[in-house]
């Protein structure tokens, strides 16, 4: 398992267990806290890190039992209770302000995810809140002389430890909203290809695909009228010229326009942008000799009506190959393969041709 493969494990698992990742780091933070407090001998904020350490152990409960709405609450009254009385017992410079800092990510973070409509609201309050806070903090104890001097190791380790567990919050939420949001558009794009797979019309031209398709000519070979069918492998002819010379834009709209004509004048029939260029029609109902006739006539009408495009006119021609159903075809591949080499014989003899016989005694 390489290094990024692994890294991309760790925070995957990590965002599925976020809310319980936080609590868990909020123990172990109030655990810390407490070793502080009781080294420097406060012992009234050592039994607040107590009860903050029980707060978050009932709140690794509650995670497990899926009761993510009173944790986010607890996260967000503990921290302040617990911000306001570190202020109140060892003064400003402890900075334990930056506590109320430090959940300003998970507010928004868990926020989004939690509150489904009034996420905007919920956030902004909770926000504003956590703000005040911090302002009544400092407007009412930045000069007031704490209850318990403390030794200068003391304000030094807890600026810099709630600093640290500031600057760690944001990255590591900060990763994981991007990890989520990159997530969320990954699935996205997974869904829209699903979708699209699913979908039976091609997107361009508005007829079948192949998926759409394919079941109509199964559907005739295995019903009760035995089949009676044609199907046509028409090609457009010299298609990569008019895209490159009038452009890619230029032959989507050649596409349209022959697509549109066929539609008109193929009413009953399956029609199918196989690929590219080429387009099978399903000829329910027809033998071979109208179909060849009504293939005639739409190479004809095809040849003789130009595409418009920004004003220029368009001609194309198109090579069809043409095939009637027998017993002998087991599966819609195999005479649709017929029709194909058939209007490939066509595009080796000349193009605009309509070919529906076997190779070597075909016919124009
Ligand atoms: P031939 O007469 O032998 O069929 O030649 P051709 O140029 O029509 O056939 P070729 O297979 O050489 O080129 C087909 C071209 O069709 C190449 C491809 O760029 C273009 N094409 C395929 N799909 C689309 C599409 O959706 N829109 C546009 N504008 N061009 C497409
Ligand atoms: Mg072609
Ligand atoms: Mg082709």
């Amino acid at each position: 398992m390489n290094i990024k493969k692994r890294i991309d494990d760790v925070i995957h698992f990590l965002v599925h267990n976020s809310i319980f990742f936080t609590v868990v780091i909020m123990c172990m933070v109030h655990a810390a806290l407490l070793l502080i407090m009781l080294c420097a001998g406060v012992s009234q904020l050592a039994a607040i890190n107590v009860v903050s350490v029980i707060v978050y152990i009932f709140c690794i409960i509650l995670c497990r039992t899926g009761h993510i709405l009173p944790v986010y609450y607890s996260i967000l009254l503990e921290v302040s209770t617990y911000a306001v009385a570190s202020v109140y017992y060892i003064g400003w410079h402890c900075g334990s302000f930056f506590f109320i800092f430090s959940i300003v990510p998970i507010i928004i973070y868990f926020g989004m995810f939690l509150f489904k409509r009034y996420r905007i609201h919920a956030i902004f309050i909770s926000l504003v809140l956590d703000y005040s806070v911090f302002t009544v903090l400092y407007i009412v104890f930045h000069d007031r002389p704490p209850l318990i001097e403390t030794q200068k190791w003391t304000h030094m380790t807890l600026t810099l430890f709630s600093a640290f567990v500031m600057f760690v919050s944001i990255i590591f939420y900060s990763i994981f909203y991007i990890y989520s949001s990159e997530k969320e558009v990954d699935n996205l794009e997974h869904e829209n290809e699903q979708l699209s797979a699913e979908a039976c019309n091609d997107t361009l031209t508005g007829l079948l695909n192949r998926r759409g398709f394919l079941p109509k000519v199964e559907e005739l070979m295995e019903g009760g009228d035995n089949g009676h069918f044609c199907i046509a492998f028409l090609d457009i002819d010299n298609f990569k010229r008019i895209n490159d010379s009038y452009g890619h834009e230029c032959g989507d709209e050649v596409l349209k326009h022959i697509s549109k004509m066929i539609k008109k004048e193929m009413h009953g029939c399956g029609i199918c942008r196989w690929g590219g260029e080429e387009i099978v029609i399903l000829m329910k109902d027809y033998d071979m000799a109208v179909a060849r006739q009504k293939m005639e006539y739409m190479r004809e009408s095809i040849g003789a009506t130009p595409t418009v495009f920004y004003n220029k006119l368009i001609p194309v021609t198109i090579t069809v190959g043409l095939e009637e159903y027998r017993d002998i075809y087991g599966k819609p591949d195999d005479i649709i393969k017929t029709a194909d080499e058939r209007m490939y014989y066509g595009k080796q003899h000349g193009k605009n041709i309509v070919i529906s016989k076997d190779m070597n005694e075909a016919d124009a």
